[in-house]
């Protein structure tokens, strides 16, 4: 992901921000992929914090667009969940786009997507998540990152986010825009094999026997090894989060200056100045994580009054053994 400049300011924002820090408002504009300062807003900025701008009539964003079904929002978390939700919806559409899918230059069918809760009116209800078709359908109950770290665990997963699974599911939808395309199914079948077997089986037996023993040696992860489509939709994903590793890491690395090789922080005794070099890793680092759609690893908004106390801490820690 790239980090985004506010026009009025020329300070850096993120793709989240919907205010720069000078108080200008942002929109993300996803068709030049670029930040605006004015523009209509979506329909969804208020109730979740949708930065993207609106389009024409409908008043939604291309990505609030594509959204068929909002969860049952009877229930309090729900709308938060759902806001958690569509930002990593945000996040991955906006990084298929650098690759031309989803915009003007696309001209194939788009997916829509049916955002549930497993809390509703009705009471609790069971989300599977999936696709068929193009309707892709995602538990936004997984928002909640207890609920999904319980879940991981269980699961014995390694990874498990919202943008995970945004980026899994969409792939599936993607076979099914690149199928028809010459030559696709012959090579794909060669290196994953037949896709045509028996998906209900297939599953069943994954979670009957879990991944064979040597599964690493062929597959991403375990759950690749259930079935080709799955196979397709693990491989898939990590080539979004690798691109965007990178991505994230070179646009962090083009705002921030390093320091020169061999430079202990531990000997730093200018307090402000290994503080300001710390906030730029820290967000640095936060811009990074969040291609992978996981917690920030700092993080914390460091007032003036704060840093003084930090700058006085940082000087008694430094100091105060060799005054003993
Ligand atoms: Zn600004
Ligand atoms: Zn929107
Ligand atoms: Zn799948």
């Amino acid at each position: 992901m790239k980090i985004f400049t506010c026009g009025t300011c020329k300070t850096p924002v993120f793709f989240s921000n919907l205010t720069c820090t000078c108080g200008a408002p942002l929109f993300y504009d996803p068709d030049r992929d670029v930040m605006l300062n004015e523009a209509q807003p979506c329909q969804n900025r208020q109730p979740i914090a949708c930065n993207w701008k609106g389009d024409g009539d409908a008043g939604f964003c291309r990505s609030c667009q594509m959204t068929q079904t909002i969860p049952d929002t009877f229930h309090g978390d729900n709308i938060s969940l759902w806001r958690v939700s569509e930002q990593s919806k945000r996040w991955v559409l906006s990084n298929l786009m650098r690759w031309a899918w989803f915009t003007a230059k696309d001209n194939g069918p788009w997916p829509t997507f049916k955002m549930l809760a497993e809390q509703t009116s009705r009471g609790e209800t069971p989300v599977t998540m999936g696709h068929a078709n193009g309707l892709i359908t995602i538990n936004v109950t997984e928002g909640d990152p207890v609920v999904r770290e319980f879940r991981r665990d269980e699961l014995d997963e390694r990874l498990r986010t919202m943008t995970a699974h945004f980026r899994h599911e969409i792939a599936h939808f993607l076979f099914l825009r690149l199928q028809p395309q010459q030559g696709f199914t012959d090579s794909f079948r060669a290196l994953f094999g037949d896709e045509s077997v028996d998906y209900g089986a297939a599953l069943d037996r994954h979670y009957q026997n879990g991944a064979p023993a040597d599964f690493q040696s062929r597959f991403v992860t375990r759950y690749a090894s259930s079935h080709p489509h799955e196979d397709w939709a693990e491989t898939c994903a990590h080539v979004m989060y690798l691109t965007d590793i990178v991505d994230s890491a070179s646009a962090e690395l083009r705002h921030n200056r390093r320091p020169r090789s061999g430079y202990d922080a531990y000997k730093e005794a200018k307090s402000e100045k290994l503080l300001d070099q710390a906030f730029k890793f820290g967000t640095g680092l936060n811009h990074i994580v969040r291609s992978m759609g996981m917690q920030d690893i700092y993080p914390f908004v460091i007032s003036p009054k704060v840093k003084e106390k930090l700058v006085f801490a940082h000087r008694h820690l430094m100091t105060g053994a060799r005054k003993a």
